[in-house]
């Protein structure tokens, strides 16, 4: 029987059902646990805890499978929770078909990022896109596969491990088909009625930024006749939905040509008009510069940056550059226009972010309302006791 005993006094997280045991509060460790194996995590005194994921390469070295001693680690756990997964979604998300199906630790499932694209073309046709990003999930890999398939009927699933995050638990990064036909190339999805194509193989995470659904929708709703420039567009998410949304123009900036590429493609599939879409392959820093220096206005601006902060080591620098863009976004602003401003960052919280945009507002020298806070879709839940899940926050704001 493999078991991990913790130090004393380094229980108090998982008796509050956090599901992540660091190497720092491990005392030690017996059997012969392989990576990915189960493991019984015990308290100083020998109290049962949890069984979980044993990573032995990763600082998160085990992941909680079930804090319930009755609860056996097998096949039918796996189908359980991605069953459960895919039920939640099913009554959650709604005229879209892509849909982020397992959200990692909040489906309880450590480390397993699932998206699914193309229902709308019939499940035969749909693709599933899998990370497996910790060993325990890399171990039942088959298993999540086959109650994938049967949860969807969705024949087709490629993996996508190749976050870097896969190394920190000493897992080699690896793409491919794991069931099914080859993605399609000219696969795409349709998203509170926009198209958008997905690159399942060389596209960003899976392909798509399913996270952001319900604040393209909000920029589209809100795009109408407005002036708008939308920074880091990477496929031109929230420009093809402020087309949409009648927007007079959209100014789109990235500094990765093929996404610019992808963006373009998608306004043709849209049969919208070219003419009120201007594609920037540039960086954003000096774009904004730029911009401020000409005197340039706008009336709605999307600041959807990548990970600033990888980890809390980048904090400081991370902070810097989201104070940057955010104030010369808002000096970019006419009155009464509104900034989309996001932060990706894990490390960073709500109020932190919020502290930063403050900052950022004070140092424009402009008046700025928060209207509302934003985040992550309903597909992307949070488990209460892991805060860490709560990677995606944004700010609307108005200028005054
Ligand atoms: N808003 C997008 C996702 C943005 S991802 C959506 O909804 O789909 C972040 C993007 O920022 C990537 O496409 C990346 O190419 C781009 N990027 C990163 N650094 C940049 C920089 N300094 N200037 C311009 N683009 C940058």
């Amino acid at each position: 029987m493999n078991t991990l005993t913790l130090k004393p006094g380094k229980e108090k997280s998982l008796l509050r059902r956090h599901p992540w045991i660091y190497a720092t509060g491990i005392d030690r460790v017996e059997g012969r646990a392989e990576p990915g194996a189960t493991i019984t995590v015990r308290a100083a005194d020998g109290r049962f805890l949890a069984k979980a994921a044993y990573s032995p390469h990763s600082q998160i070295r085990a992941r909680v499978w079930t804090f319930d001693e009755n609860e056996p680690v097998d096949h039918a756990l796996i189908k359980r929770r991605v069953a459960t997964a895919v039920a939640h979604r099913r009554q959650w998300v709604s005229d879209s078909d892509a849909v982020r199906l397992v959200f990692g630790e909040a489906d309880r499932l450590p480390g397993l990022v699932v998206d699914y694209y193309g229902a709308g073309r019939g499940a035969e046709r749909a693709q599933l896109v899998c990370q497996f990003n910790a060993a325990g999930v890399e171990q039942w890999k088959d298993a999540i596969v086959q109650a994938l398939i049967r949860e969807t009927g969705c024949p087709n699933v490629y993996e996508r491990s190749d976050a870097a995050v896969r190394e920190r638990e000493g897992l080699e990064l690896v793409t491919g088909v794991l069931a099914g036909a080859e993605p399609d190339p000219e696969l795409s999805v349709t998203e509170h009625g926009v198209r958008y194509y997905v690159d399942v193989r060389n596209g960003h995470k899976t392909g798509f930024y399913v996270d952001q659904r319900d604040n393209r929708k909000l920029v589209g709703d809100l795009a109408e006749g407005r002036e708008v420039l939308n920074c880091f567009c990477y496929t031109g998410g929230f420009s093809l939905a402020a087309l949409r949304g009648g927007a007079a123009s959209v100014v789109s900036i990235d500094s990765s040509g093929d996404a610019l590429k992808v963006a373009e493609g998608n306004v043709a599939l849209n049969g919208y008009d070219a003419g009120r879409a201007t594609w920037l392959d540039a960086d954003v820093f000096k774009s904004l510069r730029q911009f401020r220096a000409e005197g340039r206005q706008f009336d709605l601006i999307v600041l959807d940056p990548p990970k600033f902060a990888p980890s809390a080591q980048h904090i400081d620098r991370a902070a810097r550059a989201y104070k940057e863009i955010n104030l010369v976004g808002m000096q970019l602003l006419r009155p009464g226009g509104l900034l989309f401003t996001y932060s990706c960052s894990g490390a960073i919280g709500m109020e932190l972010f919020h502290k930063i945009v403050a900052g950022a507002a004070t140092d424009a020298r402009v008046d700025a309302r928060i209207l509302r806070r934003l985040s992550a879709g309903t597909d992307h839940p949070m488990l209460a006791a892991f805060p860490e899940g709560e990677y995606l926050k944004g700010l609307l704001l108005q200028r005054v």
